[in-house]
């Protein structure tokens, strides 16, 4: 087999009308990019193409020409608008071929299900010149592996799947384990998120030094995601000890410039993070919500400690009952009061230790919204009261006003040791 290169790219494409209409979410081309990427390929291009064959065939060809690994799905099925095999032999300039495994393949499984092969899923035997099959457990659509040798460029190694996820999915160990046996995965790649909350992307960028650079190893990455931002580094070495002792001094230099802003560096979401501080306590929480659906409770509640450590919580619709109970005295030690007295009322249903409840929601012009968030911890009696103000599209008030909550609860908590 011809060398192939120490930084391979990779191509995803996914075939089919529907795809390129707007009917169906193309959710192959992120599951495929991501396994891919465990490979250690760099997956440099998305492609989707309906079904037609010169518009195939000229997307083929491109791909084949820029990458070294193409993998394709849909279009293997047995109807006339089927056209992956036709455009992959085209592009290729290989003719198609009966494979008489493939044959057997597809009459095994209607002989299964007790019925006889219809005459249309031939076509489905039917494989450009040279390539191999994959087969698939639960359809009748074989897979297509295939070499195309390019001139002065290592092989293309180009695998066609079916567009069928769960179908897909079972056929990845037997393409995984042929793409390692080319070459793939031999390096371990490690990924590490470092997670952070308060600050926006460009103003985390810019408290870090020189960190995310293109071509820089290890590589650190950063987006957004409903106000959390994610820090990705990424390295890749011969054994995992060595990827970790390159990533450590990145990941003190992240922790030194953005301080309480980092959150989780292993995967942890907000929530998860704070229901294991007061796991560590033995606190029960009981938590006041409003403007949030009850969105909070809802996260808390998913998470492994959550129904632990959730003693109780109140959703209401808006602020309003809450803010009667305020007056207009917006005194903290008067909204602690007015919290307290509301948790007894409750009380009996449940014994907390904290609550974390979130004040009226404000804003003057729509843009700027203006809420304070109260941690209250009952015994002995202590309250921290934070006052947040920020801006975002209306569709993420909701998100933003439970984050601040949870983070603001976390933050509390990061000042006050846990006692043994
Ligand atoms: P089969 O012969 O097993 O149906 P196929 O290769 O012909 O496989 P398609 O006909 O292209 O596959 O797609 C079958 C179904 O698979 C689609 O109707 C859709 O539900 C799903 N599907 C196809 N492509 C994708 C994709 N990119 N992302 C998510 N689902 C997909």
């Amino acid at each position: 087999m011809t060398d192939r290169t120490d930084n391979p790219t990779a191509e995803v494409l996914s075939i089919g009308d529907e795809i390129v209409n707007g009917r169906l979410l193309d959710t192959n081309s992120q599951w495929i990019s991501r396994q891919l990427e465990d490979l250690g390929v760099r997956v440099l291009y998305h492609g989707a193409v309906g079904d037609d064959l010169p518009a195939m065939v000229a997307v083929f060809r491109q791909a084949i020409a820029r990458s070294d690994y193409v993998v394709a799905t849909g279009g293997l099925g047995p109807t006339a608008d089927d056209l992956t095999r036709s455009a992959l032999a085209e592009a290729h300039g290989v003719a198609l071929r009966e494979y008489s495994e493939a044959v057997r393949a597809i009459e095994d499984f209607f002989h299964r299900r007790n019925r006889p092969m219809p005459e249309q899923n031939r076509l489905q035997a039917m494989f450009p010149a040279g390539s191999q099959m994959i087969a698939n457990p639960r359809g009748t659509a074989p897979g297509i592996d295939l070499e195309i040798s390019r001139p002065d460029l290592p092989p293309c190694r180009f695998i066609c799947l079916p567009g069928v996820p769960v179908e897909l999915y079972e056929m990845w160990p037997e393409v995984e384990a042929r793409l390692r046996a080319s070459g793939l995965g031999t390096d371990y790649i490690l990924h590490q998120d470092v997670k952070c909350f308060g600050a926006g992307e460009s103003q985390v960028e810019s408290m870090l030094p020189d960190l995310i650079r293109r071509g820089r190893d290890p590589l650190v990455g950063i987006n957004a995601s409903q106000n959390i931002i994610i820090l990705r580094i990424t390295t890749r070495e011969k054994s995992e000890d060595i990827c970790r002792a390159k990533v450590e001094p990145v990941l003190q230099t992240i922790r030194e410039c953005l301080g309480n802003l980092v959150f989780s560096t292993d995967g942890r979401e907000l929530q998860d993070v704070v229901t294991d501080m007061l796991s560590q306590r033995d606190w029960r929480l009981a938590i006041l919500e409003s403007d949030t659906g009850g969105m909070v409770s809802d996260w808390i509640t998913q998470t492994k400690r959550g129904p632990s450590v959730l003693s109780a919580s109140w959703v209401l619709p808006t602020a309003q009952p809450w803010q009667d109970e305020l007056g207009t005295n917006d005194d903290p030690q008067h909204a602690a009061e007015a919290a307290r007295e509301w948790i007894q009322r409750f009380g009996l249903l449940a014994p907390a230790d904290i609550i974390l409840a979130a004040l009226p929601l404000e804003s003057q012009d729509g843009e700027i919204w203006k809420f304070k968030v109260a941690v209250l911890r009952l015994n002995p009696p202590a309250l921290r009261v934070r006052q947040i103000s920020f801006s975002v599209h209306p569709a993420y008030r909701r998100v933003t006003v439970g984050k601040h909550m949870l983070n603001t609860l976390r933050l509390w908590l990061s000042e006050t040791a846990p006692e043994n």
